[in-house]
């Protein structure tokens, strides 16, 4: 059974544009763990940072156990996440103390500072982590680099509106009563995303979004990876394999 880490910016992002892959992974016996950069403590206009990143903590929580896994909080600001030398050594210490075979990321290019932040951390964590003479705390340095994923920006496009390439879909139709479900625990979002983003319903927002993945392969629904394949990361399909017949389009 493999280890699979998912590492996005803020509580939602995860269950958005990979929630159906992870419960398949969770399904079929693989460990998994969904991890943000940020508590997302500044998506409320009802209740102050403190009291908002706690909620969106026992949102995140309550998804994760959802899809079957754990969920952890690194702990950076929300709209502070950087890719610098303190930030890098917890991310690989993370990568350290989970110990997984595939790394899913957000896209290297996205919409939001923290999501292309975070991108990178992953991706140079990843290289980091089996630096032995690299320090990060207590867990021992990896064996070798993970295989590396990235999911889909939102929206699929960069900031300035280009579409972004993708190398495979996974066939999330079995689950998505499921990533419904988790995404509906990020109660605290409703009227977040309604003010900041003029959508009207989160879970409306990310089921056009996983239909638009799935027309792009040919099945109803979707969820879209990249894999990063530069010198000297894993270039097998390490996650493809797992998925199995789910994958599309690869
Ligand atoms: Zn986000």
């Amino acid at each position: 059974m493999a280890t699979i880490l998912a590492l996005h910016a803020h509580p939602d992002d995860l269950d958005i544009l990979a929630g159906g892959t992870l419960k398949m992974l969770a399904d079929a016996g693989h460990v998994i763990v969904l991890a943000t950069a940020t508590a997302g403590e500044g998506g409320s206009a009802e209740f102050d940072p403190a009291e908002t990143g706690r909620i969106r903590q026992q949102e995140a929580h309550a998804s994760a156990a959802l899809a079957g896994g754990a969920y952890h909080c690194l702990g950076f600001p929300d709209l502070g996440v950087f890719n610098d030398d303190l930030s890098r050594r917890a991310v690989t210490e993370l990568l350290r103390t989970v110990r997984p075979d595939v790394v899913i990321t957000g896209s290297p290019a996205d919409y939001h500072p923290d999501h292309e932040a975070i991108s990178l951390l992953a991706r140079d964590a990843c290289f980091a982590a089996p630096v032995a003479n690299y320090r990060t705390g207590h867990a021992p340095a990896l064996e070798s680099i993970p295989a590396l994923y990235f999911t889909d920006a939102v929206g699929g496009r960069d900031r300035e509106g280009r579409k972004l390439a993708r190398d495979f879909g996974v066939d999330v139709g079995s689950v998505f009563a499921t990533k419904q479900a988790m995404l509906a625990c990020h109660l605290s979002q409703e009227a977040w995303v309604v003010r900041q983003h003029g959508i009207n319903g989160l879970g409306a927002h990310m089921e056009a979004w996983t239909r638009s993945v799935g027309a792009d392969f040919g099945v109803d629904l979707a969820e879209g990876f990249r894999q990063y394949r530069h010198t000297p990361y894993p270039k097998a399909p390490v996650l493809q394999a797992l998925l199995g017949d789910r994958v599309r389009g690869a």
